[in-house]
């Protein structure tokens, strides 16, 4: 296995609940370092280009009303198998169907706010941690 490197965002519902820190106590405990991270109000254009994979789903004016509808915490994770890693911790995009002890499982109301996000392969996790950080912002 290889170090990896991706991007997780703790969602609007998740800052709102006070979940940060809960979060990232499940990474640092299961070997994932955050190496980058920044609070930011995201605004539509960069919801948009974030997300542009899904511009043409049903659910694309919703998730972005939802993401720029408050604060999100940004980070760069770090670790073995990171990508992977993360997803799993995550849980399914559906918290109904999220594993027990997932983080969807435990904090998340519905599909559409589901807490966190998590890069799902190598090449988006490039563009995803390069989309929100750069580099001077990482810490090595
Ligand atoms: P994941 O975040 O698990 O990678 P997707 O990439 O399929 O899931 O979808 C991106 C995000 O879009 C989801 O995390 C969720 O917030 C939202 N979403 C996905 N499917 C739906 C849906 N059917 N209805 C509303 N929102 C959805
Ligand atoms: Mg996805």
């Amino acid at each position: 296995m290889a170090i990896e490197r991706t991007l997780s965002i703790i969602k609007p519902d998740g800052v709102k609940n006070n979940r940060i820190g809960k979060i990232i106590d499940r990474f640092e405990t299961n070997g994932l370092k955050v190496i980058a991270a920044k609070l930011k109000n995201l605004s539509k254009a960069e919801a948009e280009g974030f997300y542009a994979v899904h511009s043409a789903r049903p659910f694309f004016g919703e998730l972005v009303e939802f993401m720029t509808s408050g604060p999100v915490m940004l980070m760069i994770l770090e670790g073995e198998n990171a990508i992977a890693k993360n997803r799993e911790l995550m849980g399914a995009t559906d918290p109904k169907k999220a594993a027990p002890g997932t983080i969807r499982a435990d904090f998340s109301a519905s599909i559409g706010e589901n807490t966190v996000h998590g890069s799902d392969a190598a090449d988006t996790a490039a563009f995803e941690t390069s989309w929100f950080f750069a580099g001077i912002e990482r810490a090595n």
